[in-house]
């Protein structure tokens, strides 16, 4: 095997996301563009971890190759541990697993109900202000193929028809939690979403653990239940993590066994930045934050290695 060398992002959404902006393909001009720029730390391992799809890995690795930037397969997939909410990030997986594809379909499914109920609580609010009712189609016809619709798609079918100006309105107005077309996301429990991802042969892999709750000792103990669960890795790296919460979870990381992972959780170069992340870490996120460029928080060699490694491994199954 050759040598390996350099970084890894193994955290990045594309348009397959809801509020993510970029194609796959433009994602990999992103890294090679960081890679120009910055020859001293470039990143050559990237994973695309979209919300409930993989369909961006189909068809990308060759443009990778081009630009000698590798793709490992990824995913990430919303879930609840009790009350609260887990994102686990998937890695690795066989892509054209049929259960795994069917794990995700259902999941689909679950969103479809979720955006029939939302649509009926929010025509009652628009016809309330004089507006006509918004059908299911106008949002579904938003939604990139292939990805889970959110509320995000929502907000955006409310500007579209000339309802609200911004998604952000939308949101404060009518979607946000609490709001009165707000409803909850039956997610799937946590064992579930690493079920799905293990049995498609992938590594589980713990997100953002920052966000599992604002207490260092809360989060060990959520993090020791997980991993009774059966999840091999954690984000250690993280835009949102200060080198403090780095240090943290590298301990749970060693004291658990667990893999280091990291990347940045890029969702695309927006303007409006504060409300997707607001969107996506669940309302946790009160400061303005800028937007998380590629490569701002990278994996360090070792640990990027280690992941090639069994990436490679795995490739040869
Ligand atoms: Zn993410």
């Amino acid at each position: 095997m050759k040598r390996m060398s350099g970084y890894a992002d193994l955290h990045i959404h594309s348009y397959l996301s809801g509020g993510g902006t970029l194609e796959p393909a433009e994602i990999i001009l992103k890294v090679n563009e960081y890679n120009n720029s910055n020859p001293g730390t470039k990143i050559n391992f990237i994973s695309i971890t979209d919300h409930e799809t993989t369909a961006a890995y189909n068809g990308i690795r060759h443009i990778g190759s081009r630009y000698r930037i590798e793709v490992m397969p990824g995913i990430e997939i919303k879930s609840v541990l009790g009350e609260r909410k887990v994102d686990i990030l998937g890695y690795a997986m066989d892509v054209t697993d049929i259960d795994l594809n069917r794990g995700l379909i259902g999941i689909r499914d679950r969103k479809i109900r979720w955006l029939t109920n939302t649509v009926h609580k929010l025509n009652k609010e628009i016809e309330r202000d004089g507006y006509p009712p918004l059908k299911e189609v106008d949002v579904e016809a938003l939604a990139p193929q292939g990805s889970p619709i959110n509320t995000y798609d929502v907000a955006n079918a409310l500007v579209k028809v000339g309802i609200v100006d911004s998604t952000e309105i939308a949101m404060k107005k009518y979607l946000k939690k609490d709001m009165p077309a707000s409803v909850e996301y039956e997610l799937p429990d946590v064992e579930a979403a690493i079920r799905i991802i293990k049995d498609a042969g992938g590594e589980a892999v713990i997100a953002h653990p920052k966000l599992l709750s604002k207490k260092s000792n809360q989060r060990a103990a959520i993090i020791r239940s997980i991993v009774s669960i059966g999840v091999d890795g954690i984000e250690v790296y993280h835009t949102e993590h200060t080198s403090r919460l780095k240090h943290e979870f590298a301990e749970l990381a060693k004291k658990h066994e667990l893999d280091v992972y990291g990347g940045s959780d890029y969702h695309g170069p927006h303007v409006d930045c504060n409300y997707q992340r607001e969107s996506f870490l669940y309302g946790n996120i009160r400061s303005a934050f800028p937007a998380a460029e590629i490569g701002k928080s990278k994996l360090p060699r070792r640990h990027a290695d280690a992941i090639r490694k069994m990436w490679t491994r795995k490739q040869k199954r």
